[in-house]
């Protein structure tokens, strides 16, 4: 006898989350702890991201007052520490995925709210340097604006109200531990994009975990389906990284086969963050050879503690010799797939495998190949 899944609820509107969700809020609030801390003789060590990210201002205030013994009270470090927020607020960059789904969403009339424990005036001054979002949602929720923020489930329930529909009608998308919860106690259906790394384990209460939300597929919720992948992949806003080729840690060619032309990743750090960990292809150049098809992972390195990823790519082409130190310059074009585990290594090559000829078929279509002219390719 087969075993049948249940089905998963279907659902007619979103509620989002706003920092770490649809936006990099994350990197702003360690460069600012960063520099804050040192004016109290204290070294900001990361240790706090993870028992803040989704708490209220005032209990992350309340949080590294305490565990950084800081001689002030909370309500004094949120009122020195908010000016530095707002000053960056302009530059927070949408999170890949935000405006495509943001759009997609619009374009077939899916109401969609936003829920922060964030002031609401914050997040309407966030919101405002993204272009057509204020327009997009038909209510937005502020923490000041219930009795109890996230993980209590009052500002999902008054995200519903305000939208005129039953919270069994709604998915809540968030990045955090006490938003899953507060979503979860609002009986709606929740997909977790964990904003920091490895945290996939803290919303096991999800309904669904994604690893960003280019991975979010809304017909598994009953909503309209994304209609921009081509053949497996996704056209994603082209980037573009270089340097020498390094040598790796040996895996890519000793252990898989796959011989990988590393790049460092000094200097580009930023850069790496702001994309998802996953398999991504483009065009890449190499100083004295030529142009070829690319395909890539971008991960999480343990030799780098977790706070540094890893780029590693398998230029498409036989080559006779090593070519360290050489110039590399990689166009990236697409999205394939997020990073996965295998249960043994063979299953991990033959992964690897499918994602070259994904890719190669891809890098034919216009929509791909075009990139091969991309000036980036020529400036070496
Ligand atoms: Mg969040």
């Amino acid at each position: 006898m087969s075993v049948v899944k249940p089905l998963k609820k279907l659902v007619s509107c979103v509620i989002l989350d706003l920092d770490g969700t649809l936006i990099n809020t994350d990197g702003i609030v360690t460069d600012i702890l960063k520099v804050f801390l040192v004016n109290y003789g204290k070294q900001w060590d990361g240790r706090e991201a993870h028992k803040i990210v989704g708490k209220t201002p005032v209990e992350a205030a309340a949080m590294v007052v305490e565990d950084y013994d800081i001689p002030v009270t909370k309500e004094e470090f949120l009122s020195q520490i908010t000016p530095m927020f707002s000053e960056r607020w302009s530059n927070i960059k949408a999170l890949p995925g935000a405006n495509r789904l943001i759009n997609h969403f619009k374009s077939h009339g899916v109401l969609m709210a936003l829920a922060s424990n964030s002031p609401k005036s914050n997040i309407e001054t966030k919101i405002s340097y993204h272009k057509g979002w204020k327009d997009s949602f038909s209510a937005i929720v502020g923490g000041d604006e219930v009795t109890a923020g996230k993980p209590n489930p009052e500002i999902f329930l008054e995200a519903a109200k305000r939208l005129g529909v039953h919270p069994f009608s709604c998915l809540v998308i968030e990045d955090s531990l006490p938003g899953v919860t507060a979503g979860k106690a609002a009986e709606m259906e929740v997909v977790a994009v964990p904003s920091l790394p490895k945290q996939s384990h803290l919303c096991s209460s999800a309904d669904e975990v994604i690893n960003s939300l280019l991975d979010l597929h809304p017909e598994k919720w009953g909503l309209p389906a994304f209609q921009d992948w081509v053949e497996g992949t996704l056209p994603i806003d082209t980037w573009h990284i270089g340097g020498p080729v390094t040598r790796g840690f040996g895996r890519g060619s000793k252990v898989l086969g796959i011989p990988t032309a590393n790049l460092s990743t000094e200097g580009y750090s930023d850069v790496l963050s702001e994309h998802p960990s996953g398999v991504y292809f483009g065009w890449a150049a190499l100083s004295t050879r030529g142009i070829y098809k690319m395909v890539m992972s971008i991960g999480w390195n343990p030799y780098f503690n977790n706070t540094e990823k890893t780029i590693e790519p398998w230029l498409l082409h036989e080559f006779t010799e090593d070519f360290y130190g050489e110039e590399l310059h990689l166009v990236i074009v697409g999205y394939i797939r997020p990073e996965a585990n295998f249960p043994s290594l063979e299953s991990l090559i033959a992964k690897i495998h499918e994602d070259r000829r994904i890719a190669e078929k891809a890098l034919e279509l216009p929509i791909y190949s075009k990139h091969k002219g991309d000036p980036y390719l020529y400036n070496l």
